[in-house]
């Protein structure tokens, strides 16, 4: 291994010993699998919110290279005022901190460390704590250093922030000043880190079983393969929802397969089903089930499918961080039996905010106890079908009048999507008194009366 113990490398330790060790020793079977589009996005959204961070505290010098130790003690000695990315490494550590900020009243720097995740844990939870960690490994090897620090600080997202117009970094950012709690941690820490740089310096790799032999299948890691090269190939780690306690009882009788699962084994319905059907190699399908849930249909029948994106960053007015962006649907309808299929689908390919065919997804769903042609505007018809090339508000407006005259008001749903409408509302991009249906008002919509 190299000689350092990497932050990353600790807190992977901490996770799990083992495959951080062959994180370190064996990188051809921790990375036999390469990172999936989701994990890549989690990786790419951390590093643009890292920069964005960074303007909360403009005009600071970045250190580019993750091991320039020097850099960083020549822009410490001449008191620059911000510096992005500054490495420290001992004989045998080595980390980099997301932000320093010299703090001129007490003569120190201010250390920030930046994270992707909303404040939603503020009241603690796994989270927090996992990043107290991730900034005491830091202290503790600025204090082998000898490097005295101010405040040890954590930015985070606000869930709370709305994106009007420009982003507001002060409100799209939480700063708490977690000295204290990290301070506690210290100690522990330290242990932790000697206990983590004894064990992946080491050559010898970790005898014995993998831990997660007594875990469910989601548990397990991308080198579970390897750790656990002598389970089969159904295992019984693959029975849906299976608990510890469950899954002890069959390893401590040496059950590791599926096909081994005794027939008084007892296990909730579904994972009886399962194991019965693996067992007995044959397809189940439960007819009375799907006749029963068939019979609750009422024609016409709409099968809706939609699909959205989450934005860490709120990329347009009125959204959150991390709120989730619909782009896509697909809408088939079937008006009676025996009917064709008519298939409506749009998928958002522009620039701006796809925002408003939050709109038509719903209505359409709304709408689905009717034919599409009967009750939605040509316009409308035409928007799913061409794209955006029609006036928005009058689209907005539109579907505004179609969820009035076509829902109940009385009903939950009806409310749903008021509360879009509102939003639409709020943002000017709907001019509700203009078309309310005759009789109707903005006094109809709670929120509006609330801000009126
Ligand atoms: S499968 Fe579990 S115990 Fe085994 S290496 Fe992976 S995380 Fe660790």
């Amino acid at each position: 291994m190299a000689k350092s113990l990497s932050k990353t490398n600790f807190l992977t330790c901490l996770d799990c010993s083992k495959n951080a060790w062959l994180k370190i020793h064996k990188p051809d079977i921790y990375k036999k699998y390469p990172l999936s589009s989701f994990e890549l996005n989690i990786i790419n959204t951390g590093n643009q919110i890292d920069e964005l961070a960074r303007g909360l505290f403009p005009n600071g010098t970045l250190v580019e290279s993750r091991d320039d130790t020097e850099l960083t003690e020549r822009l410490m000695v001449n008191k620059t005022t911000v510096i992005y990315q500054p490495v420290f490494s001992t004989e045998k550590l080595i980390t980099a901190s997301d932000i320093f900020v010299w703090n001129s009243i007490t003569n120190l720097y201010d250390l920030y460390e930046v994270k992707s995740s909303t404040s939603s844990e503020e009241g603690g939870g796994r989270k927090t704590e996992d990043y107290l960690i991730d900034i005491a490994f830091q202290k503790n090897i600025l204090n082998d250093l000898g490097i005295e620090i101010g405040t040890l600080n954590l930015i985070r997202l606000n869930k709370e922030y709305v994106r009007i117009g420009d982003i507001n970094l002060k409100e799209l950012f939480i700063i708490e000043n977690v000295t204290d709690q990290v301070n506690e941690k210290l100690g522990e820490i330290r242990q932790k880190m000697e206990g983590a740089y004894e064990l992946l310096v080491s050559d010898k790799e970790p005898s014995g079983h993998c831990d997660c032999i007594l875990k469910g299948w989601n548990s397990h890691c991308t080198t579970s393969e390897y750790s656990n090269h002598d389970l089969p190939e159904y295992p019984v780690h693959a029975i849906a929802r299976i608990n510890k306690k469950k899954l002890t009882e069959l390893v401590d009788s040496n059950i590791f397969s599926i096909h081994d699962v005794p027939t008084d084994f007892e296990l909730s319905d579904n994972q009886r089903r399962q194991v019965d059907t693996a067992q007995s190699d044959k397809e189940y399908i439960d007819s009375s089930g799907i006749s029963e849930f068939l019979e609750t249909m009422k024609y016409p029948l709409a099968f809706l499918d939609y699909e959205t994106y989450p934005s860490a960053i709120p990329k347009y007015s009125g959204h959150r961080p991390y709120q989730q962006i619909p782009f896509q649907f697909s809408l088939h309808v079937i008006n009676s039996h025996g009917d064709e299929l008519t298939h409506y689908d749009f998928i958002y390919t522009e620039q701006g905010c796809p925002d408003e065919f939050v709109f038509l997804i719903w209505i359409t769903s709304v709408l689905s106890g009717v034919a599409l042609e009967e009750c939605v505007h040509p316009t409308v018809i035409n928007t799913i079908e061409v794209g955006r090339e029609t006036a928005d508000d009058n689209m907005a407006n539109l579907l505004f009048v179609l969820l009035f005259q076509r829902t109940d008001r009385n009903d939950p749903f009806f409310w749903k999507h008021a509360v879009m409408l509102h939003n639409f509302v709020k943002h000017n991009l709907v001019n509700v008194c203009a078309v309310m249906p005759t009789g109707g008002s903005c006094a109809d919509i709670p929120l509006c009366q609330e801000e009126t």
